[in-house]
């Protein structure tokens, strides 16, 4: 096969696969599992054919795969690439581009720096920040808290550039005891240790109690969350913020997916005086529904940023806007523009409207959970339900027995001590139908008193 055909052939499957989405095992089975043995083999000495490649990729992969991009998946906090993004992505593969600076690519640059303003926008966060499109929300959360310590080290007359980090003045770090445990990693891969962060403790519903925030100082790195992952809840940012900006403390937010409340007029409240941080980061794969791996680090003081993230080397000087100065990689994909075209095909009015869905259906479905007899724990405010059983045995059966079930699937967690889950409603293609149908599967295997 020529490249043209073996392309064409693989779209094909792919488009196959994509049409037989909402008809597939949410988890697959044991022996679907079990084929992908067929990948255990040692590294060829010889190479193989091309079309046999794909198809044993298409046997044996596409039915191990999870179908998380359908209607009927709720676990983690995981989107589905929309139409205009998946498209889009397939383009910019042939296109094959390294999205470094201007001179790597003019397209890339001019629509990443485009699709950057636009995020700020919707986001109303402000226009003169730097933002870089990173692989993740951890990727993010540390290119933003290096920076945030090479600020605060600098304010206080320490060149980190220079000086580097073994005797410089101690930074205390302030996070939530709900706090994601990425931005723990991102933490520890800057060098803090355990005895440098405090946790401030939080409310029935993973809010910050602001009361409980130590002292904060100039040289005080406070991390706050907007959509803890069990209950969807936003710390009290209008009580906490200004307070640590009189301190001049450094505040960043974490905002994987709740950041997105912001895109829809009727949810806005929910993330007020957000905008008063010094950084933000934010997923393009969860809430936004782009293909992985999209993420958006966002700070304010954007020489800041770029001087943090540098990459400028003699043979690729490029300007303070150049993304290889705004992200950890110096050579990756043009991720940003299936950001663009996802903001493109809904517009401002169409992402406010799935992220009203999403909250309206995690309304009714925690409302459906009720009435069946589970322990609904959150509110809930956004995307995000958070229950329980009767008993953590029965919340851990329950649990085992539907993800077996191959009809929906989502996944545990520990609320209060016990055993819970909890379901994310993140997928643009999740309607009322989808959810009507969960709640009939939730009833059929809900723990009965006899046991079962
Ligand atoms: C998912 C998530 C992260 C990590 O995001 P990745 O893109 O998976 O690295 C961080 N914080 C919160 C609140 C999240 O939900």
């Amino acid at each position: 096969m020529n490249e043209i055909d073996l392309i064409t052939h693989a779209d094909a499957l792919a488009c196959h696969y994509l049409s037989s989405l909402n008809a597939r095992r949410v988890f697959p089975d044991e022996a679907a599992c079990r084929g992908l043995e067929a990948f255990n083999e040692p590294l060829p000495v010889q190479g193989c054919d091309n079309a046999a490649i794909l198809e044993m990729l298409d046997h044996y992969g596409s039915p191990a795969t999870v179908a998380s991009a359908g209607p009927n998946y709720f676990g983690f906090v995981i989107g589905a690439s929309l139409p205009a993004a998946a498209a889009a992505e397939r383009l910019v593969l042939a296109w094959d581009q390294c999205a470094s600076s201007y001179i790597n690519s003019p397209v890339a640059h001019t629509l990443e720096k485009l699709a950057g303003e636009w995020v700020k926008e919707i986001l109303q966060l402000p226009k003169e920040s730097a933002l870089g499109f990173g692989t993740s929300a951890t990727a993010c959360g540390l290119s933003c808290l290096a920076t945030a310590q090479r600020v605060l080290l600098q304010r206080a007359g320490w060149d980190i550039a220079k000086k580097g980090l073994r005797q410089a003045p101690a930074i205390k770090v302030v996070v939530s005891e709900k706090v994601h445990v990425t931005l723990l990693k991102a933490l520890r891969i800057l060098g803090f240790g355990s005895d440098d962060i405090t946790y401030a403790r939080c409310d029935s519903q993973g809010r910050i109690l602001p009361q409980s925030l130590p002292k904060l100082d100039e040289l005080t790195l406070l991390c706050l969350q907007a959509g803890e992952v069990n209950t969807g809840e936003f710390d009290p940012f209008s009580e906490i913020i200004p307070s640590a900006n009189r301190a001049k403390s450094w505040v960043h937010i974490d905002g994987a997916f709740g950041l997105w409340a912001r895109a829809s007029e009727r949810h806005t409240y929910l993330t007020n005086g957000i905008e008063l941080a010094d950084s933000w980061t934010t997923d393009g794969h969860k809430w936004l529904n782009t293909p992985y791996d999209s993420a958006m680090a966002i700070c304010r003081h954007a020489r800041d940023f770029a001087a943090t993230l540098s990459g400028d080397a003699v043979y690729a000087q490029a300007s303070e806007d150049a993304q290889k100065n705004l992200t950890l990689e110096f050579s990756r994909r043009a991720r940003g523009i299936a950001v663009w075209a996802a903001l493109k095909s809904l517009g401002k009015s169409g992402i406010a409207a799935l992220i009203d869905k999403h909250i309206q259906l995690a309304q009714r479905l925690a409302d459906g959970m009720r009435e069946i007899g589970f322990e609904v724990i959150n509110k809930p405010v956004l995307n995000q339900v958070l229950a329980r059983c009767e008993t953590d045995e029965k919340t851990q059966t329950f649990l085992a027995n539907i993800q077996n079930s191959g009809v929906t699937w989502f996944g545990p967690t520990v609320w209060d001590n016990r055993a819970a889950f909890r379901l994310s409603i993140s997928a643009w293609r999740t309607e009322d139908e989808h959810i009507e149908k969960l709640l009939e599967t939730l009833k059929r295997y809900y723990p009965t008193t006899s046991g079962n």
